[in-house]
């Protein structure tokens, strides 16, 4: 059911108040976390699925300090605005901290997060779990890519760049070309 659809007077006979409603309130809205150093098409296809559940989709650039990103925050996320910035229902955000005090302030109920194989889901499940104990209100989905993009990982796109490999089909151009000019020799 679209409770955003709802005319407000259903709204109002159903009990619902209707000068606090807005429809943000009610808008399916997950986080999608993460370093995307640099951002990969394994990325992009669990963004795709992730829009077709949610109304909205904030990808969300984690800080990272610890580590040691090849690409700063602000090149990763231009790098993300160039790619799917201009993409309905999806916002490019940035969060330093609580990922679940961040998923709070934003509103969202979900946090989305990408599994390709069993050696991500020990990780993945511990972290899911507690951020459920820090707040119990924000679900953690996890969503597998495409086949093909389920040994790809920024790790292995930047290990090939460094190493003067083609990184073409593995990261949206803009990604491959930054890489390229990260490495220049
Ligand atoms: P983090 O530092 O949080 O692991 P990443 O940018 O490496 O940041 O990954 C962000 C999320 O995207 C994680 O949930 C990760 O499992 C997922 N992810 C990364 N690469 C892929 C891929 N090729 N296919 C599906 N999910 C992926």
């Amino acid at each position: 059911m679209n409770i955003g659809c709802l005319p407000r007077r259903r709204l109002a006979e159903g009990g619902l108040s209707v000068e606090r409603w807005t429809f943000s309130n009610f808008m399916r809205r997950a986080i999608y976390p993460g370093s995307f150093d640099p951002v990969t098409n394994g990325h992009l296809d669990v963004i795709e699925r992730a829009r077709k559940l949610f109304d909205e989709v904030i990808v969300a650039v984690a800080h990272n300090v610890e580590k040691q990103p090849l690409f700063t925050l602000e090149e990763r996320l231009e790098l993300l605005r160039a790619t799917v910035g201009e993409q309905d229902h999806v916002r490019i955000g940035q969060f330093d901290g609580l990922l679940v005090e961040f998923a709070g302030l934003q509103k969202a109920n979900a946090v989305i997060r990408g599994l390709r194989a069993v050696s991500d889901f020990e990780f993945e499940f511990q972290m899911a779990l507690m951020n459920r104990s820090l707040n119990a209100n924000v679900e953690t989905i996890f969503l597998m890519p495409k086949e093909e993009y389920t040994y790809l990982s920024s790790r292995l796109v930047k290990e090939i760049a460094r190493l003067g490999g083609d990184v073409s089909s593995f990261v949206p151009p803009c990604a491959a070309k930054a890489l390229a000019e990260k490495f220049r020799r």
